[in-house]
């Protein structure tokens, strides 16, 4: 009642100061004053900065000195912190109960590439209304591929026609971009490619039966997993997309053992081809790296799973997935094996100015969501990049693949989405889980706060 009292009261306010002309008060903003700021841009830290926030938009940057509190804007001291752009997950399975992982993570923004079509889409409105707290989610949808489709509640085609059918109903539910999966092959790729571009929406695969290089060619705006990079190594590809047109299992356990055996002058052509075309790259090494481990015990027992829920954990199933996939103790090796050769292969692909963006597949099994963007910066890392480097994949190159410009950088104009550490990222990647606050759009949250709420 008193609610609806105060309610009234304000209505009537604003009313009358809109008769009498009067310009109502700009709305509250917050100033963060003090900290280091890596802007995303990847130019040198800003130390002492003063970001002012406003609508949920970036007002200005600037440092301390000379500056001044604008009126309506409380100050906020984040001395001896450090402030890095939201980051960006480009390789999501979205789930209702991950929304607050991903805040108290740091992750503002996800890409979300295959689901249940309408009900992906109706959180995607929820969330970016405002009505569920969660990252801006950018979808796919539902993937497209061959028939019969690897998951049941993918598009299937088997002409280009049927191809540029499913591009056509996915613009109709108002997907973001399109995903083709390992049973495309290149005739379907080029009629779903040709029929996006019609609407201006870009594709990305998890190939199978087409290499990365003839992708490319064909106009693939970006390649997740690796995929199709042994394809295009290797001079007959046959055994690989016999064994991803079996299944998905068949086709990872192919193509994460050919790895090792590259020759590494091909490894060097394909990502010369790739980086050259334009081609972005979401790795996944934390997926790679994840079922490359499963013979560790400790795998299952990570404390970091408390995050999940119960129910979730049960329908990741991992034993029942180790079984459905066949994979055996000489396996694991043989995963660990490829490991360095994909490592070696981004940084060819980086040296000849390719883009890598960081993803994780989350919450496929094992993999936390928000959490799991953190192992793929350390991972990035670890593979020989510098943390600004991955700092960037996470959120720069996160912005490009998904072409918006309003996202991953911290400068006047953009969207008010970063995340407050207590220690430098620079200095060590792994202090990108110092969170102390994140901000998404424009609303200061306590890490430890969402937390508690889940
Ligand atoms: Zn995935």
């Amino acid at each position: 009642m008193r609610l609806a009292l105060s309610f009234a009261v304000a209505t009537l306010l604003s009313a009358a100061a809109a008769t009498v002309g009067c310009r109502r008060a700009p709305p509250g903003g917050l100033a963060l004053v003090g900290a280091t700021l890596i802007d995303g841009s990847g130019g040198p830290p800003l130390a002492d900065a003063a970001i002012v926030v406003r609508r949920g938009r970036i007002e200005s940057v600037g440092t301390r000195a000379g500056f001044t509190l604008p009126p309506d804007t409380r100050e906020v001291d984040l001395a001896g912190r450090w402030i890095i752009p939201g980051l960006i997950d480009a390789h999501a399975h979205v789930e209702r109960w991950a929304l607050p992982r991903y805040l108290a993570w740091g992750v503002t923004t996800v890409r979300d590439l295959h689901g249940q079509v309408d009900s992906i889409l109706r959180l995607r409105r929820q969330v970016n209304l405002g009505a569920v707290r969660g990252p801006r989610i950018y979808s796919a949808g539902a993937m497209i591929d061959g028939l019969p489709t690897t998951y049941p509640d993918a598009f299937g085609a088997s002409t280009p026609r049927d191809a540029r059918k499913a591009v056509d109903r996915l613009v109709n539910a108002g997907v973001d971009l399109i995903k083709v999966y390992t049973r495309i092959d290149d005739t379907l790729l080029k009629a779903v490619i040709d029929e996006a571009r019609t609407f201006n929406l870009r594709v990305t695969g998890h190939l199978g039966m087409v290499n990365a290089v003839t992708a490319a060619r064909d106009g693939i705006g970006s390649i997740e997993h690796l995929s199709g990079v042994p394809e295009a190594c290797v001079a007959d590809a046959s055994s690989l997309t016999a064994a991803h047109y079996r299944g998905f299992f068949a086709g990872w356990t192919a193509f994460e053992r050919s790895w090792a055996g590259l020759d590494s002058s091909a490894l060097e052509r394909v990502a010369r081809a790739l980086a050259e075309r334009g081609t972005i790259l979401i790795p996944t090494l934390v997926l790679h790296d994840t079922f490359s481990r499963l013979d560790d015990p400790a795998m299952l027992s990570d404390t970091m799973l408390a995050a999940v829920p119960p129910a979730a954990q049960r329908r990741w199933n991992v034993p029942d997935m180790v079984r459905r996939a066949g994979w055996t103790a000489e396996d694991y090796p043989a995963f660990r094996a490829a490991r360095p050769v994909q490592d070696r292969f981004l940084r060819r692909f980086a040296a000849a100015g390719g883009r890598i963006a960081t993803g994780t597949d989350a919450a496929n099994q094992l993999l936390i969501p928000g959490y799991s963007e953190h192992e793929e910066l350390q991972l990035l890392v670890g593979a020989g990049f510098s943390p600004r480097d991955a700092l960037l994949a996470a959120t720069r190159n996160g912005a490009v693949l998904l072409g918006v410009d309003s996202i991953g950088l911290i400068a006047p104009g953009k969207a008010a989405d970063l995340v407050v550490l207590t220690r430098d990222p620079l200095a060590d990647i792994r202090n990108t889980l110092a969170i102390d606050r994140v901000m998404s759009r424009g609303i200061l949250l306590s890490a430890d706060s969402i937390r508690k709420a889940w």
